[in-house]
């Protein structure tokens, strides 16, 4: 029978560490007052964590959240839609968008267009990871948490197939 196991790629500790990084690099980079929109739901805990470093730093962001989705199981679909929107409005803010991890950049470039076109005044992108060379559109993320290797990553929000978003590291899906 096919066993599942899940090795560590960055542990709780080296989470800790770089998102304080993280924190540090967002409020050096970024003046005045801050609109966070999270992409739910593989960002939730990033966001939560992020925001905690940046309260020991002094930034008071403004927070809303949208839900996106553009994969299924395994496959990136290439259709974004909007399974839950912001409540508030953007216009005229400068807004940091949040998002898990940056593959194709479909679902960034379309928080992006959508948010641009309401009105944003400045919009900047912190992924909590990346994997290169996977890029299929032009969009950049200002702020990076980590690379990860082209293995399908779980944990600390991320899942499969709804599953593993608790573990408190990040791991990938091996199957033996
Ligand atoms: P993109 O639109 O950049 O192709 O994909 C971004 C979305 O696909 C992410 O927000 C995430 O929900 C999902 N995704 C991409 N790669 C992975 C992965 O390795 N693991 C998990 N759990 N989700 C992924
Ligand atoms: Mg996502």
């Amino acid at each position: 029978m096919a066993e599942l196991s899940i090795p560590v790629l960055y542990s709780a500790e080296d989470i800790r560490d770089r998102i304080d990084e993280l924190a540090h690099e967002i409020s050096q980079n970024m003046s005045g007052e801050v609109m966070i929109v999270s992409l739910l739901r593989g960002s939730f805990m990033f966001t939560a964590d992020l925001i905690r470093a940046m309260y020991h730093i002094g930034v008071q962001p403004q927070i809303d959240f949208m839900t996106l989705s553009s994969y299924q199981g395994a496959q990136s679909t290439h259709e974004v839609t909007i399974n839950r929107d912001i409540t508030d409005s953007v216009s005229g803010k400068t807004v940091l968008i949040l998002d898990d991890i940056l593959e194709t950049g479909r679902t960034l470039s379309y928080a992006t267009k959508l948010l641009k076109e309401r009105g944003a005044k400045e919009l900047k992108i912190a992924v909590l990871l990346e994997k290169p060379g996977k890029l299929d559109v032009d969009v950049r993320a200002d702020f990076v948490g980590f690379k990860v290797p082209d293995k399908f990553v779980v944990g600390y929000g991320l899942d499969y197939d709804n599953h593993y978003r608790e573990l408190p590291y990040i791991g990938y899906l091996e199957i033996h």
